[in-house]
């Protein structure tokens, strides 16, 4: 599997001279899986807008190109209206989310409603793709990969999904907007347990936390914990903070690597193979 990231930052984008080096737009990552020849994206925070330019410009003809959604709080859904295969209507487009317990209405609202035409020029139906909005439950298989979800708490339990997706014995897990209440969670241990890379949110400092109890997020040293605990090989941190700039995020990803030297701070643009 490749994995791309495309947005690091929580909450908002942020822009500016001491944020180049880590980015500034929200959660969005590609991964692509060359055994099946076929990409899957993770959020569409603002980050998406560029994997969509990319991927046109590439002539990408994958017939139906799936978003897989940890939730649907706005740095996790605000790049959506400008994902360019989005507007082309030979392409069909899959909105995902997991997990059985997880009931919504109706999940085209959750994109229709802020495309209405009081926040967006274009509604949904409008676009040119054609959606497909499923839940997959808590379990399934993907053209070959195992994919399975786990409840975070994120302001509620439930709040928020993880992904493990197993492709060719290779183990990757994304656990972002998550928060570790009363310790680490032992269902976020045991669902990552021996990937070969779990990306992990790490927002707060420890000092921070204190101020932040209940917002939804973890500790960079709380992800730490979870992939010692794991037994994972390789750690990457992200949804940074928008308070936080380059040089900070330095100090934190040092601090983490001393007690977890295969760990690295995500940055826009990275890349790696799992
Ligand atoms: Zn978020």
């Amino acid at each position: 599997m490749k994995v791309k990231f495309y947005g690091v930052r929580g909450s908002i984008p942020v822009c500016g001279e001491e944020f180049q080096r880590y980015g500034g737009n929200t959660t969005c990552i590609s991964i692509y899986r060359e055994a099946a020849n076929r990409f899957v994206i993770f959020d569409a925070g603002t980050g998406i807008r560029k994997l969509g330019k990319e991927l046109v410009s590439m002539g990408m003809d994958q017939k139906v190109l799936n978003i897989l959604f940890s939730h649907f709080h706005w740095d996790h859904i605000q790049g959506f209206p400008f994902f360019a295969p989005a507007y082309n209507k030979n392409q069909q487009i899959g909105i995902l989310v997991m997990g059985k317990e997880r009931k919504y209405n109706n999940l085209k609202e959750i994109f229709s409603k802020p495309m209405q035409m009081e926040y967006f020029p274009v509604r949904l139906d409008e676009m040119g793709a054609q959606f497909i909005f499923l839940n997959l439950g808590d379990d399934t298989f993907y053209y070959g990969a195992k994919v399975t979800g786990v409840p975070q708490y994120h302001l509620f339990p439930g709040g928020s999904y993880g992904l493990r997706l197993e492709d060719e014995s290779r183990v990757l897990v994304i656990c972002t907007d998550l928060e570790h209440i009363d310790g680490i969670d032992p269902n976020i241990v045991t669902f990552a347990n021996n990937a070969d890379v779990l990306i992990h949110d790490g927002q707060y400092t420890e000092e921070e936390y204190k101020k932040y109890k209940g917002w939804g997020h973890s500790t960079c040293g709380q992800a730490v914990e979870v992939a010692i605990r794991a037994k994972v090989k390789k750690l990457v941190i992200t949804h940074h903070d928008p308070d936080h700039d380059d040089t900070f995020l330095d100090t934190m990803e040092k601090g983490c690597k001393e007690a977890f030297p295969n760990c690295v701070f995500a940055r826009e643009g990275m890349e790696f193979e799992v």
